[in-house]
């Protein structure tokens, strides 16, 4: 289902400019992506300070990257979406609340290192990622050996990944693509609900939904090792908008 544009959007965007690091805008390919925007963030000209830094990528409406921020007051947030109508709700949000350790980056994925610091964060959160079950979207996946070539690069030595999804064929895949990449594998449960990491569990919106339904909630942790170094793949340079 196509989300109708929110009124005012621009003007709105605008009011949040404070917040808001980047736009992406349409290019043909990460090399040209590079090229035009690349201009790396300096954290702390950004922040103020030099807390830990943790990325949340496709953010949606925010409420997962809010709760954290305000629970990690010691820790910078950075919260990346493509869709510019639904980080709207999430920046609007963040300057609601007051809380001054998140910024946003209304970006595709694809170019995130075009302004992250190479082994500048600590923790990347994939919540409830599109599955894109179709094999021809295998390359869109946000776990796909593309996207971890990006992610070594964008993570601290000992970072790690933390993943949910309801897609439990989505899930698999992804356990397999970290393997194969070096990470070590760890927490992993099938019903995160009713396991023990489920007292300290922020519910995203997408969450909330899916659980209501009964769904089970799988959830895994990707740590770096010295052995992702050694099973680097080639840039994928193919990225059209
Ligand atoms: N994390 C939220 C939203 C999940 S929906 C929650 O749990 O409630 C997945 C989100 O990822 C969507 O908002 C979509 O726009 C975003 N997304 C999908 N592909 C992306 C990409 N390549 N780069 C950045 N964001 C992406």
């Amino acid at each position: 289902m196509r989300m109708r544009k929110k009124r005012h959007l621009e003007a709105r965007m605008e009011a949040c400019a404070d917040i808001l690091l980047c736009r992406g805008k349409p290019c043909k390919n990460l090399k040209e992506a590079a090229e035009t925007f690349r201009s790396l963030l300096d954290y702390r000209e950004i922040f103020g300070n030099d807390n830990p830094v943790e990325l949340e990528i496709g953010c949606g409406n925010g409420g997962f990257i809010l709760e954290k921020a305000k629970r990690e007051r010691g820790k910078n947030f950075l919260a990346l979406e493509l869709c510019t109508n639904v980080i709207l709700t999430a920046m609007e949000r963040v300057k609601a609340s007051g809380l001054s350790n998140i910024r946003f980056l209304n970006i595709p994925a694809e170019i995130a290192e075009c302004y992250i610091p190479p082994r500048s964060i600590g923790v990347i959160y994939l919540n409830f990622s599109t599955p894109l079950p179709e094999k021809s979207r295998e390359k869109q996946r946000l776990t796909s050996s593309r996207f971890l070539t990006i992610y070594k690069k964008l993570l601290k030595e000992d970072g790690r990944i933390e993943q949910k999804t309801d897609s439990e064929e989505f899930f698999d895949y992804s356990l397999a693509r970290y393997e194969e990449a070096g990470f070590s594998v760890t927490d992993v449960t099938r019903d995160l609900h009713r396991s023990p990491y489920a007292a300290e569990n922020i519910v995203t919106e997408y969450e909330q939904n899916f659980s209501a339904k009964g769904m089970p909630i799988f959830r895994a942790v990707a740590v770096m090792e010295g052995t992702c170094m050694k099973r680097e793949t080639p840039t994928e340079v193919q990225y059209v908008v």
